[in-house]
């Protein structure tokens, strides 16, 4: 039995690991089974923040152990459109990798676990009867089953499962910028559906601007980027230049997305599974990975694992994401309201570094909001005195 993995990126390294790992009682023909990965770039710096969410860390926490790989990041500033910003002192960090370090991290764990990987690019997959022929640039393989775990881009989806709309995807554009850093950040626009970001490394700095395809085109997102870069003193001259896709589902594709068939499986970016809000892919992407994985050993239905356990929730975030960007809340934005609350109430904080952690879903998100809203108020309303009413340095004098 031979399952090829097209793609060695988050989602395919991993389907390959757990595959190889399996704990789940093995069926039927599993006796002598091979995972081939075939990947075309290898340890390659995907365009990428490369932030890894604290709930990725407690899921994965070789990801955190492997300390000289990652930069630990305990703080995050946010700057609203009109100019405000917060900086919050983190309760558990995010770890920002380089993609060419995670990439290695985990293709080496397929391979420690036993799988073979390939150095090639598949550019067709045809079935023959319960086999499939895949076409590389430097030869030709077979497998009993294909997964595709090609990333954003990928032409062998189109075929498989049908292709995602244009709205379906965030335009991103960056560079990696020497220096280093203790902050990641994040600045919202006014009327925009995206943001920009600095996510520090060990050796350099990840900025770049994603926005919704159809909303924001590519000469805005270019602006911007450099804007927010002049603001914060960062070079773009010399520093290497990325600009990929990056999938963000509208409400209406989660509808008729499709995981799996006859003989195939499709995970991570392929299969859109990334949160529209925010763009976090790789927690979903090693995640897919491992529910496919599991599936194939026997266990659950992968597209209903993937839909119970947080496919519906990032439909929901589908649902959310243009009136978190869009929308007015109290008289101003949404993303600057937030900015001000985290800034001056520690109820409201507490919520957000709730969201960041994974522990608030976008379930029960609105209701939390609602319900602490006068005691946020009331802790904003008394920071304001207290900052009113504090002395001036020439009254202290
Ligand atoms: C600019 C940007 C910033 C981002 N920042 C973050 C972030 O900070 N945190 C976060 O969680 N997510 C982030 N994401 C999302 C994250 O990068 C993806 O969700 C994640 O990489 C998905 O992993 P994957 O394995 O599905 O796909 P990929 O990482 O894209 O891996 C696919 C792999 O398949 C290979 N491949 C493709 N086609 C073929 C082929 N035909 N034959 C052989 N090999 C092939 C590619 O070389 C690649 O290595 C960001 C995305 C972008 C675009």
């Amino acid at each position: 039995m031979t399952i090829g993995i097209v793609g060695g990126g988050p989602a395919g390294a991993m389907t390959a690991e757990r595959l190889l790992r399996g704990t789940f009682p093995l069926q039927g023909d599993w006796d002598g089974v091979q995972v081939i990965v075939f990947e075309e770039k290898l340890d390659w710096e995907k365009p990428c923040g490369g932030g890894l969410s604290p709930k990725a860390l407690k899921k994965y926490p070789f990801l955190l152990q492997a300390a000289d790989k990652a930069n630990p990041v305990r703080k995050m500033e946010m700057r609203a459109p009109g100019g405000a910003s917060v900086c919050l002192d983190l309760r558990a960090p995010l770890a920002i990798y380089s993609r060419r370090e995670l990439n290695h991290l985990l293709l080496e764990r397929s391979e420690q676990a036993g799988a073979q990987v390939v150095n090639d690019r598949i550019t067709g997959a045809m079935r023959h009867g319960n086999k499939w022929r895949l076409r590389g640039r430097a030869g030709c393989y077979e497998a009993d089953y294909l997964i595709i775990a090609a990333g954003a881009r990928s032409s062998l989806r189109n075929e498989l499962a049908g292709s995602l709309n244009a709205r379906d995807f965030m335009l991103t554009f960056g560079y990696f910028v020497p220096g280093s850093e203790d902050r990641l950040r994040i600045e919202f626009f006014e009327d925009f559906e995206g943001y920009a970001w600095s996510f520090p490394r060990r050796d350099h700095l990840s900025v770049g601007i994603c926005g919704k395809i159809g909303h924001a085109r590519m000469s805005e997102l270019q602006q911007k980027l450099l804007g927010f870069m002049a603001r914060l003193g960062y070079s773009s001259e010399s520093s290497p230049v990325f600009s990929h896709l990056l999938p963000s589902l509208e409400v209406d594709s989660w509808a008729r997305i499709r995981l799996e068939g006859d003989g195939w499986a499709l995970a991570g970016d392929t299969a859109g599974l990334t949160d529209p809000i925010t763009g976090e892919g790789l927690y979903f992407a090693l995640r897919s990975g491992e529910l496919l994985a599991e599936s194939l050993l026997g266990g659950a239905s992968y597209a209903r694992s993937v839909w119970n356990e947080f496919g519906r929730k990032l439909m929901l975030g589908a649902r959310i994401c243009p009136r978190f960007y869009l929308g007015n809340f109290l008289g101003a934005s949404v993303t600057t309201r937030m900015v001000q609350f985290c800034r001056r109430s520690r109820t409201y904080a507490d919520l957000f570094q709730d969201l960041v952690e994974g522990n608030q879903a976008y379930y029960g998100l609105h209701g939390r909001v609602f319900r602490n809203l006068p005691k946020s108020l009331m802790e904003i309303a008394t920071q304001s005195l207290g900052r009113r009413l504090r002395p001036q340095p020439a009254e202290r004098a």
